[in-house]
């Protein structure tokens, strides 16, 4: 498998946000999105074999830890991930895959937490979810909407009523864009969108979501990578 990083931080965006997690992260992206904050994922990294991975996973945490797969996009390295992420439930680790559900996850192991982060409009990546998708999510997944204006909020609220996404996953969550080049300031004062905004549109229109802030940017440097 071709890996950019593999470390230890805490979770930062899902309801699991706040834990200590191992983060494997894979190299490559199909998608360009606006406000990426992982173009590093894009070229590079090392290969690196299962036994590698799964001892390095091992060294960060003992078995029962919280495990996150994610990229760049982890699903485009599906034939070798899928044998990867069987290990890991296999030896007791809870594993998180972050993917944008453009590739299937029809054949995601079904105790894999999938944390889907649906595209929206001001990304430039609106209409790459694969909807078929929806058809595999579990109770027990996430759903997330990366948002920078008011138009992808309400790209994102009309997608959960027409899909009825409230029911069918654990978490909505809505959460606000930080700037690309964001350094310096670990506040809000880097995103896109205002949380307070954010706020206040969730609270008039009911939307159930979640209103999730990314973390790990308000704890380190939100420039830095490997948190
Ligand atoms: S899917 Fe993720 S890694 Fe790929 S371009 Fe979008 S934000 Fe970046």
């Amino acid at each position: 498998m071709q890996i950019t990083e593999i470390f230890k931080s805490i979770q930062g965006e899902s309801t699991y946000a706040g834990l200590p997690c191992v983060f494997v992260r894979l190299t490559g992206c199909n998608l360009r999105c606006n406000w990426c904050d992982s173009e590093y994922t894009f070229t590079g990294g090392r290969k690196m074999s299962q036994p590698e991975i799964f001892a390095e996973v091992q060294r960060l945490t003992p078995v029962g830890g919280l495990v996150e797969i994610t990229g760049g996009e982890p699903m485009l390295q599906e034939r070798e991930l899928l044998p990867l992420m069987n290990q890991l439930l296999e030896s007791g680790y809870r594993v998180l895959l972050e993917t944008s559900g453009e590739r299937p996850l029809a054949r995601v192991p079904a105790d894999i937490v999938k944390i889907v982060d649906v595209k929206c409009p001001d990304s430039a990546e609106g209409d790459s979810f694969d909807l078929d998708n929806l058809r595999v999510l579990n109770p027990y997944d996430e759903i997330k909407f990366v948002l920078s204006s008011r138009a992808d909020y309400e790209f994102a609220s009309d997608f959960i009523r027409e899909h009825d996404l409230a029911m069918r996953v654990h978490a909505v969550l809505f959460s606000p864009a930080f700037r690309k080049d964001a350094s310096g300031a670990r506040d809000s004062s880097h995103c896109l969108l205002d949380p307070r905004q954010l706020a206040d549109w969730m609270l008039a229109d009911n939307v159930p979501a979640r209103l999730s802030l990314q973390m790990h940017k308000f704890i380190w440097d939100p420039a830095l990578k490997g948190v």
